[in-house]
Formats: C-alpha cells, sequence, structure tokens
C-alpha cells in the first residue's frame, strides 16, 4: 500500500471493512463445560437424542389408566426419580409416582397426590376427568433427537451450559480467546497511586482498556506502559509481537514529534490506516504482522485522549476481539432514536455518548452526556450508547431521527 493510501482519511466503516478483511477466527479449544460459560460455540449443536428419554412424571402422585374406573386401586409399588420402572399399570390398579420419575408401561396418566386418598392399603382417586397424558412429560416434549439447539457463535450462558450439560457435552468446542497486551504511551503518565508532578497526569487508558478488553472476551498476557523513547518502544512492541495475538496502545499516534507509536508500527508491520474521518478518533493506527508461526497479529494504535481511545476500542478493537473467538463482530445492536435535544454537528461523523432510554410513547429517545471533548471521560459515566451524528455544516433538531449503537439496554426515560 502507498504512504498516501495509508494516510487518507478513511471512513469509519470502510476503516472497519479493512480491519475485519484482516481477522479470522482463531484457532478453537475444546474446554471442559465448566469453563465454556461466556466462550463462543464454534458449531451448530444439534441434538442426538430426545428428552426427555423416557415418559416422566411432572408431579408426585399416581400412575394410572385414565379411563379406568375402578376405585380403590391396588397400589403396586412406588417409583422415584432415577428409577428404572419395574411394574405395569393394569385396570384396577395404580404406581405410586414422584417427579422426574419413568412412567410405568400400562400408565397414561398421572393424577396428583393431592387428588388421592389412601385408604387400606388401597388408593382412591378423587378426580373426576383424569385426561390421557395428565402429568406426563412425553418423549421429546423438551428437544427432539435432530433439532438444531444451539447456533454456532452462540456465547454460552447459564441455560446454554445447563442444555450442554443435559446432552452429555462434557467438552465444548468454543473459540480461543485472543492474548492482548495492553501499552499507554506518554512521559506525562504516571501511575494512578502516584501524585502527578508538573505537567503529568496520571494514566487512565491502560487501566480501561484493560477492563474493556477483558470483557471482550480477551486473555490479557501484560498491561504496561512505554516512555516516548525510540528504542523503548521498539523494545516494548517487539516483545509484545512475540507474546500476544493482539496488541494494543494508547497514544503517540498523532502528529506530534514524540508519536512514536506511528513510527515503530511503521517498521514492525504493515501500516493499513492511519486517519480516520470521524470524531473523537482521528488519529487512529492499525496494522498487522504475522509472527515466526504464521499466525497474523493484529495492532491498534488508538489515540491518546482517554473518550478517543475507549470509542476506538468499541469501534474496532472490540469487535475485532469477537471475531477472533469464533462470533459475528456486533453483539450491540444499531437502534433508531429520538434527538430530546437539539444536537451540534462536526465536520467529521461523530460518536456521541449518549444516554437512549424508553420514552412515554414507548419509542426510543437519546440525550448526550453534555460536552463531548475527547478527552472528558465522564462524557461516558452513565452513557448507554453512542449516537452516531452524521456530518453537516448545521445541527440536527430535537425530535429528529438518528442511529445510536446501543452498548448497554435502555432504560426507563426520566420522567
Ligand atoms: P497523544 O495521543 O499521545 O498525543 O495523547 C493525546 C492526549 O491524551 C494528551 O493530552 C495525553 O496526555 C492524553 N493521554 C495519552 N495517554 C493517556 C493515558 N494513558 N491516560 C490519560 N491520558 C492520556
Ligand atoms: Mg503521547
Amino acid at each position: 500500500m502507498t504512504q498516501s493510501q495509508v494516510d487518507r482519511l478513511l471512513h469509519p466503516d470502510e476503516a472497519r471493512k479493512i480491519v475485519f478483511s484482516h481477522v479470522e477466527a482463531l484457532e478453537p479449544e475444546s474446554v471442559p463445560l465448566d469453563q465454556a460459560g461466556d466462550r463462543f460455540l464454534v458449531d451448530d449443536f444439534v441434538a442426538d437424542v430426545s428428552l426427555p428419554p423416557f415418559p416422566a412424571a411432572t408431579m408426585d402422585g399416581y400412575a394410572v389408566i385414565h379411563d379406568d374406573s375402578s376405585n380403590p386401586r391396588e397400589v403396586l409399588g412406588s417409583g422415584f426419580a432415577g428409577d428404572a420402572t419395574s411394574v405395569t399399570v393394569t385396570p384396577g390398579t395404580a404406581a405410586k409416582i414422584m417427579t422426574g420419575a419413568p412412567v410405568p408401561d400400562g400408565a397414561d396418566a398421572v393424577v396428583q397426590v393431592e387428588n388421592t386418598k389412601m385408604v387400606d392399603g388401597q388408593v382412591e382417586i378423587h378426580q373426576s376427568d383424569v385426561r390421557a397424558g395428565s402429568n406426563i412429560r412425553q418423549i421429546g416434549a423438551d428437544l427432539r433427537e435432530g433439532d438444531l439447539l444451539i447456533e454456532a457463535g452462540t456465547r454460552l450462558g447459564p441455560a446454554e451450559i445447563g442444555l450442554l450439560a443435559s446432552l452429555g457435552q462434557a467438552k465444548v468446542l468454543v473459540g480461543r480467546r485472543p492474548r492482548v497486551v495492553i501499552y499507554s504511551t506518554g512521559n506525562e503518565l504516571v501511575d494512578p497511586a502516584e501524585v502527578p508532578g508538573a505537567g503529568q497526569i496520571r494514566d487512565s487508558n491502560r487501566f480501561s482498556l484493560e477492563v474493556a478488553a477483558r470483557r471482550a472476551g480477551a486473555q490479557i498476557v501484560r498491561v504496561g506502559h512505554i516512555a516516548d523513547e525510540e528504542d523503548d518502544v521498539r523494545e516494548a512492541l517487539t516483545s509484545a509481537l512475540a507474546d500476544a495475538d493482539v496488541v494494543i496502545t494508547s497514544g503517540g499516534v498523532s502528529m506530534g514529534d514524540k508519536d512514536l507509536i506511528k513510527l515503530i508500527l511503521g517498521e514492525l508491520s504493515e501500516v493499513h490506516f492511519r486517519r480516520l474521518f470521524m470524531k473523537p478518533g482521528k488519529p487512529m493506527t492499525f496494522a498487522t504482522t504475522v509472527g515466526d508461526t504464521g499466525d497474523k497479529k493484529l495492532l491498534f494504535g488508538l489515540p491518546g485522549n482517554p473518550v478517543s481511545c475507549l470509542v476506538c476500542f468499541h469501534l474496532f478493537v472490540r469487535p475485532a476481539l469477537q471475531v477472533m473467538q469464533s462470533t459475528e463482530p456486533d453483539s450491540f445492536p444499531t437502534v433508531q432514536v429520538s434527538l430530546e435535544h437539539d444536537i451540534e454537528t462536526s465536520d467529521r461523523i461523530e460518536y456521541q455518548r449518549a444516554v437512549v432510554s424508553v420514552g412515554r410513547n414507548g419509542m426510543l429517545q437519546a440525550r448526550t452526556t453534555g460536552s463531548q471533548m475527547s478527552a472528558r471521560l465522564m462524557s461516558f459515566i452513565g452513557s448507554n450508547a453512542f449516537l452516531i451524528v452524521p456530518p453537516s455544516n448545521d445541527y440536527y433538531p430535537a425530535g429528529e431521527t438518528l442511529d445510536a449503537i446501543l452498548v448497554e439496554p435502555p432504560g426507563p426515560a426520566d420522567l
């Protein structure tokens, strides 16, 4: 790619396409079921049996023949959950049965114990219309052999894990979690425990990126800070590339004299873009290289401003991490929202932090979180969406409909 192509001011949608064209699912791994929660299923999961595999009682009571008119009836024995059936119910008899136990041969209904009475060792049925099949879960009532139960790419939650357990999947093939190294850069940065001296600030990106990457399923290999020194940056990035599938840095990608990430990424990898037609996040670098064993490595040089850094993470890094784990890039829905107030626009596509809520009319509405300056991390606090504001010379008035990427579910509006 020529220098001018790399330096072109790219539309974020085009940039996402470029990122996705370089991202592949990592080699999947088989993990024990108790470690598969929140991982992504690699293959469609199809039932190889029907459940329940036998007709089972859904109530404690008596297994009977529904249209048997004899009363009282001889009791044939007890069936507990976990028992194999041994008796056969015939007219004039009933078998005591507990919830979950197999319904014995001959019986076609279960009468719940509350509707019966034991008299001299025999059972009286006090229910006039016992219907065939009542209180019985028939074979396949839960699921049938051949049913598609869980689609490939699904994040495995409690119900999915339970289903896999019910069907005997002691191990599950899931996407591998990408190994990620995170570095913040900048001589001005100090640790949160330190008191910043003149001109210094506390490092926030290193911490916010770590949480964001973990939430996106990454395995964090290392998190650190690099000074703005050429040799330090070269050394840190070289070792990061040796250990990680994805290297995320913050800072050092704009036009300043000390913006070394841009320079060193150009040396160590193939840079695909470094300028975006968006706000915040104009200076963002995406590069790839190939590791010793032929595996592709991704490098995201995110901008240093804390808001730009996180917006770029959400738009580019998170989706890439998802694809690497064998699922779709976008788990966040894009929804249409009505503006609660006028919105200022800029000459670039803007991703404004916003609160999307359900209005009185049941429609989604959005308000922004105040000043949208790219250093103001407070603009993220309480927000649940990115309002996508297309560039314009004008403003968008209250009531106008725009798109928003919903990163958390909408709550009710403040009434
Ligand atoms: P840079 O992209 O390195 O020019 O940084 C842009 C702005 O973001 C500067 O004001 C930096 O001080 C600030 N910044 C860079 N990295 C961090 C960080 N890790 N935490 C907080 N602020 C940062
Ligand atoms: Mg810097």
